[in-house]
């Protein structure tokens, strides 16, 4: 893979025609080296997140050696560059063919499930198998979070004990607890009180976990979100471990997917033509933008132009994307120079997680080039560029509101 130290690098020398991911191994391989320093149990990065090639390998270099799949192309994708890495096919529904093809050909021990008829299909899928890590998901509350990821998945509080109790004596291996508290979840709380859920239901059906596994949902750094410091998380599942009813050799697992690879990429775009406020670029919601579109999450910009900086106070820009659906629009606001023309590149950061994962091939577009850079994120969590990203405000001094997804279920996670 190419190496620029700076996307204005890349620009000027040889201005790209397609899209570019402009990565960096910098941050993921700081966030990995802070997870398996600071979290007290197994971290296993949740391949969707952006099931990149260059970004496994990383992760394996950083020491994360454990991986949260979902399906088979995600078993094939980290056998490939991750060889011997443990996975855990956390899917709670899956095909019985994949999950006899992912414990038979892929030495796949722990599966995700939230109803009996998953716990049975299991069972047959595998012959009766008893060396399975069971790992029953949870349904909890998702307030704290932008994403909520238990309108789908997870048994309710109601019907948890008898499925746990099921899942115990299914099992002579591990049999665990699992939740979701919500992608960018910016209350470390969530955590504490989605485990003592998980403990109120273990009692009641007179079982111990062997596995209590959190979930993802650990945040980064996006525009008008400024996230509580990771270390608070790792307190408050801390405190709510010591609070549950575990046996003392009780593992914890976490799988973080957004925190580990929302600094390592940017997208670096081209202005194709300009309408007023409006930016009709080379990528949009059918590429790497799709949260940037249909979540309205607000990402940072930068603009880069091969000969000399942009002039102009900043104004709030709007984008479209390259296809011909109208919903193909990034609505922002993105706060850009004035005088941003044709041929201008805008790079948009903190895509690492969920941007280059979602893009589609719609109208003949999705063609991306990969390329790795040197520079700092535009936010980070470790400590590599500031924790928070400003918001602009206009001249009279009015605070942008960003619209954001709060609560709102989507399609694709
Ligand atoms: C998506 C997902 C994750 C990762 O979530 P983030 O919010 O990106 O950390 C972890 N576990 C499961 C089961 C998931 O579906």
């Amino acid at each position: 893979m190419h190496v620029y130290h700076s996307p204005l690098d890349l620009v000027r020398e040889r201005s790209p025609e397609r899209p570019v991911a402009l990565v960096r191994h910098g941050p993921v391989a700081a966030a990995a080296r802070w997870f398996r320093t600071n979290f007290a149990g197994d971290v296993l990065y949740a391949v969707k997140a952006n099931p990149s090639p260059w970004m496994i390998r990383a992760l394996v270099e950083n020491g994360v050696t454990a991986f949260d799949v979902a399906s088979i192309p995600e078993i094939e994708l980290v056998r490939d560059h991750a060889p011997g890495a443990r996975m855990a096919f956390m899917h709670p529904v899956k095909s019985r063919a994949a999950i006899a093809e992912a414990y038979t050909d892929y030495g796949v021990r722990t599966f995700a499930l939230d109803s009996h008829e998953e716990l049975a299909k299991i069972i047959t899928a595998t012959n009766g198998a008893k060396d399975l890590n069971l790992i029953v998901r949870l349904a909890v509350d998702a307030s704290g979070a932008a994403y909520s990821l238990s309108g789908k998945f997870g048994v309710s509080a109601i019907d948890a004990p008898e499925l746990l109790l099921a899942a115990r004596q299914a099992t002579q291996d591990l049999m665990g607890v699992s939740f979701h508290v919500g992608s960018q979840c910016m209350r470390p709380s969530a955590y504490q009180a989605a485990m003592a859920q998980a403990s109120r239901a273990l009692v009641r059906a007179g079982v111990f976990a062997d596995v209590v596994d959190v979930g993802g949902g650990f945040p980064s750094v996006y525009p008008g979100m400024v996230p509580p410091d990771l270390s608070e998380y790792i307190g408050a599942i801390e405190r709510g471990f010591n609070d549950m009813m575990v046996h003392e050799t009780t593992e914890l697992w976490c799988e973080p997917g957004r925190a580990i690879a929302a600094e390592g990429a940017s997208i670096l775009t081209r202005v194709e033509l300009r309408k007023g406020d409006a930016l009709y670029l080379n990528d949009g919601a059918y590429g790497s933008l799709f949260d940037a579109a249909h979540a309205k999450w607000p990402f940072p910009v930068k603009h880069h132009r091969t000969d000399g900086a942009a002039r102009g106070a900043l104004k709030a820009f709007q984008f479209f994307g390259p296809t011909c659906d109208s919903i193909d629009h990034m609505p922002g606001p993105f706060w850009l120079p004035d005088d941003v023309a044709e041929g201008d590149y805008i790079e948009v950061g903190m895509l690492g997680a969920y941007g280059v994962a979602m893009a589609t091939r719609f109208n003949g577009f999705g063609d991306i080039e990969t390329v790795r850079v040197d520079d700092a994120p535009m936010g980070s969590m470790y400590g590599l560029a500031p924790r928070s990203i400003p918001t602009p405000r206009i001249d009279s001094g009015t605070v942008i509101k960003l619209t954001r997804a709060r609560g709102k279920k989507r399609r694709r996670r």
